[in-house]
C-alpha cells in the first residue's frame, strides 16, 4: 500500500493528529518528548464524494473506499543524523515511506513545552530538514566514491547513475533538499533517484497545527509556512489537531454542528488525506456492480493492465481489455447500460493510461 510518514519535532501535535486520523488511542498523546516510540501505522479511508454518486447510478449495495496508510514517526530532535534522540531509527522509518507529512507547531500554549523554547515553524522545518539533508549527504558521499571509480573505468551502470548522484550531491552541498531536482526530471533519472532512496527526495506536505480559534483563518505563522512551502514547490495545509481529535470522536451529526460552529466546511482530516493522496501522485478508478461500488488506487500514469493488477494479479496477467466509462458519463447518464447506449463506453487495450475517475470493467483470460 501507499504510505505517508508523519514527522516533526516533539510536542508539535503529531500523535494527536495521528490518533484523530486513525481514531485509535494507539499513539498516545502526552506532554513530553519521545512518547510515541514505535512507529504506529494506521490505514485510513480516502474520502471521495464520487463513490456515493456512482453507487446510486449503479444501484450498488455497498461502498468501499480506497485506503492509504499513515505512519506516526516519532523521535526527531536536533542532531538526529548524528544519532541523537531516536535518530537512526527515526531516519530508517522515514526511508520506508513514500511521502512525508511534516507537522509544524503554529499554536501558542505556554503549558506545552516547545523543545526549542519558542514558536517558529519555519525554523522548526529547517531543523528537521537539516537532519534529513545531513543524513542524505552522508549516505551519498559514502556511496559516490565507488560510483566515481566505476564510472572512470567505463562501467555502464555507474555511468548512468553517477550524473544523478552528482546532481543530488551538489544540491545537498548547497544546503538544498534533493526534492528541488524533481521538477521536470526525466523519467529514467527519476527511477535512478528513487533507487537511491534518499530522504529529501520524498515529496513533502506541511501541516500547520493551529489553535482551535484559528483553524478557519490561519495565523501569521501559517502564512510564513505558506511562503516557505511555495518557494520549495511544496504544499501546506492548516489544521487544528485539537479540533480533529474532538471531531473524530463525535457522531456524524454532532461533528457537523461542531464544524459549523468553527466555520469549517469539512473535517481538516479529509483535506489532509486528500492532500496526502495528491502528494503521492495517486489517482482513483472505480469498479461498480450490484454488490459494491469500490475505489481503487493507482499511480498517475498507470496503464490498464497495471490497474487491473491492483484488484488481482490474475487480472493483470490475463488482461485482454478494459471497458471504460468516464465518471461524469456514468453518473449523468445513469449507469452502465445507459452509458453504453449513448456510446460512452470505450474498449481500451494494454496501452491505455488510466484516468482519474474512470469506471472500469476488466476482461481477462484465466
Ligand atoms: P507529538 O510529540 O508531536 O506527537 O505531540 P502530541 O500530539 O503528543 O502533542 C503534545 C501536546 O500538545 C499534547 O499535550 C497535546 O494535547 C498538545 N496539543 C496538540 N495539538 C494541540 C493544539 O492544536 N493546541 C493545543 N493547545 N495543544 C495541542
Amino acid at each position: 500500500g501507499f504510505k505517508c510518514g508523519i514527522v516533526g519535532l516533539p510536542n508539535v501535535g503529531k500523535s494527536t493528529l495521528f490518533n484523530a486520523l486513525t481514531r485509535t488511542a494507539a499513539a498516545q498523546a502526552a506532554n513530553y518528548p519521545f512518547c510515541t516510540i514505535e512507529p504506529n501505522t494506521g490505514e485510513v479511508a480516502v474520502p471521495d464524494p464520487r463513490l456515493k454518486a456512482l453507487a446510486a447510478a449503479g444501484k450498488s449495495k455497498e461502498i468501499i473506499p480506497t485506503r492509504i496508510s499513515f505512519v506516526d514517526i516519532a523521535g526527531l530532535v536536533r542532531g538526529a543524523s548524528k544519532g541523537e534522540g531516536l535518530g537512526n531509527q527515526f531516519l530508517a522509518n522515514i526511508r520506508e515511506v513514500d511521502a512525508i507529512v511534516h507537522v509544524l507547531r503554529c499554536f501558542e500554549d505556554d503549558d506545552i513545552t516547545h523543545v526549542e523554547g519558542r514558536i517558529d515553524p519555519v525554523a522548526d522545518a529547517e531543523t528537521v530538514e537539516t537532519e534529513l539533508m545531513l543524513s542524505d549527504l552522508e549516505s551519498l558521499e559514502r556511496r559516490i566514491v565507488q560510483f566515481r571509480k566505476r564510472a572512470s573505468s567505463k562501467d555502464k551502470e555507474a555511468l548512468t547513475v553517477l550524473p544523478v548522484m552528482e546532481d543530488a550531491l551538489k544540491l545537498l552541498t548547497d544546503g538544498k533538499p534533493v526534492r528541488m531536482m524533481l521538477k521536470g526530471i526525466a523519467v529514467e533519472d527519476l527511477k535512478i533517484l528513487e533507487g537511491l532512496n534518499l530522504l529529501t527526495s520524498k515529496p513533502v506536505l506541511y501541516v500547520c497545527n493551529v489553535a482551535e480559534a484559528e483553524a478557519a483563518t490561519g495565523n501569521a505563522h501559517t502564512k510564513a509556512v505558506d511562503a516557505m512551502a511555495e518557494a520549495q514547490g511544496a504544499k501546506a495545509v492548516v489544521i487544528s489537531a485539537a479540533i480533529e481529535a474532538e471531531v473524530s470522536q463525535l457522531p456524524d451529526e454532532e461533528a457537523k454542528e461542531y464544524l459549523d460552529a468553527m466555520n469549517l466546511e469539512e473535517p481538516g482530516l479529509d483535506r489532509l488525506i486528500r492532500a496526502g493522496y495528491d502528494l503521492l501522485s495517486l489517482i482513483t478508478y472505480f469498479t461498480v456492480g450490484p454488490k459494491e461500488t469500490r475505489a481503487w488506487t493507482v499511480h498517475k500514469g498507470s496503464k490498464a493492465p497495471q490497474a487491473a493488477g491492483v484488484i488481482h494479479t490474475d487480472f493483470e496477467r490475463g488482461f485482454i481489455r478494459a471497458q471504460t466509462i468516464a465518471y461524469n458519463d456514468y453518473v449523468t447518464l445513469g449507469g452502465e447500460v445507459a452509458a453504453k447506449e449513448a456510446g460512452k463506453a470505450r474498449d481500451e487495450g494494454k496501452e491505455y493510461v488510466v484516468q482519474d475517475g474512470d469506471v472500469l470493467l476488466f476482461r481477462f483470460n484465466t
